[in-house]
C-alpha cells in the first residue's frame, strides 16, 4: 500500500536527531566511546587548516634497522597528524592567528590569549618539532661539516664529548619530553633537555637538533631501552641540516 504524502508519517527531524542520539548515547555507555557513537552529522569535522601535515620526507623504512618501519608510520600518520588537527582545532575562534607562522606562536605564548596558549604550547609545540625531528634524519646520515665541528670542538672539546653529552641528556628526560643542541641566547652550543612538546624556542633559545624520547618514538621496537634507541638514532642524523641551522640560526 502507497502512504499518500500528505499522511505520511512526519518525523520532525530534530526529535529524530534527539532519539537518536539519546539510543546512540545508551548504547555508547555499554561500550565507552560516546564520541565514536555520535551520527556523523552531529560532529563537526576538524578544520583542515591553516597548518597542515607534511608527508614524512622519506620512505617509512628508510631509517631501518634504527627506526623501524612501523614505529615511523604510527609517529607521523597518528602521532603528528593529532598534534595538526589539535592545533588546528584550537586555532579555529582565532582567525587572527591563523596567518601567524609555527615559530612565532610557539615563540611568544605570554603573548597569546589565555584559551589557545596551553594548546599551542602542547599541540604547536608538538607540531614543530616532530617536523624538525624528520627532516634532520636521514638514511645513513651525514657526519658534521668542517664549519659545525669547529664549533662543537670548541663548545664540548669534541663531537664524541657532545654525541655523549646529548645521549646521556636524552636518557635522563623523565617522562615525555626531547633531548635538544641549541644555540643559546649568547649564542653558544647547548645541550638541554624540554618536557613533553616544549621547544628551546619558548626559553629564547635557537633548537638545531631534537632527540625525540617519548615512548611513542621507540617502544615498539626498544621497548624500555631507551639508551639503545638513541644511539641507534646517531646512525641517522643528517648533519648538513644542522649545520644549516645552525647558520640561520646565527643570522
Ligand atoms: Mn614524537
Amino acid at each position: 500500500m502507497t502512504i499518500p504524502m500528505s499522511e505520511a508519517p512526519v518525523t520532525h527531524p530534530t526529535e529524530l536527531t534527539r532519539r537518536e542520539l539519546l539510543t546512540l548515547a545508551s548504547a555508547a555507555v555499554t561500550v565507552g566511546t560516546v564520541g565514536a557513537a555520535l551520527p556523523a552529522a552531529a560532529q563537526t569535522p576538524p578544520p583542515t587548516g591553516p597548518f597542515t601535515l607534511a608527508p614524512l620526507p622519506y620512505a617509512a623504512d628508510a631509517l631501518e634497522p634504527y627506526v623501524d618501519a612501523q614505529t615511523m608510520t604510527i609517529h607521523h600518520d597518528r602521532h603528528h597528524a593529532a598534534y595538526v588537527t589539535n592545533l588546528n582545532t584550537a586555532l579555529a575562534s582565532h582567525a587572527d592567528l591563523k596567518s601567524r607562522t609555527l615559530e612565532d606562536l610557539v615563540t611568544n605564548l605570554e603573548r597569546l590569549p589565555a584559551d589557545v596558549r596551553t594548546a599551542v604550547r602542547n599541540q604547536g609545540g608538538g607540531h614543530l618539532n616532530h617536523t624538525w625531528f624528520w627532516t634532520s634524519l636521514k638514511r645513513g646520515g651525514t657526519p658534521p661539516p668542517a664549519e659545525l665541528t669547529k664549533a662543537i670542538e670548541q663548545g664540548f672539546g669534541s663531537f664524541g664529548a657532545l654525541k655523549d653529552k646529548l645521549a646521556a641528556s636524552a636518557v635522563g628526560v623523565f617522562g615525555s619530553g626531547w633531548a635538544w643542541v641549541s644555540l643559546d641566547a649568547k649564542g653558544q652550543l647547548v645541550v638541554e633537555t624540554t618536557p613533553n612538546q616544549d621547544n628551546p624556542l619558548m626559553a629564547g633559545h635557537r633548537p638545531l637538533l631534537g632527540i625525540d624520547v617519548w615512548e611513542h618514538a621507540y617502544y615498539l621496537k626498544y621497548q624500555n631501552r631507551r639508551r639503545d634507541y638513541v644511539d641507534a638514532l646517531f646512525n641517522v642524523i643528517d648533519w648538513d641540516v644542522v649545520q644549516q641551522r645552525w647558520r640561520q640560526a646565527r643570522q
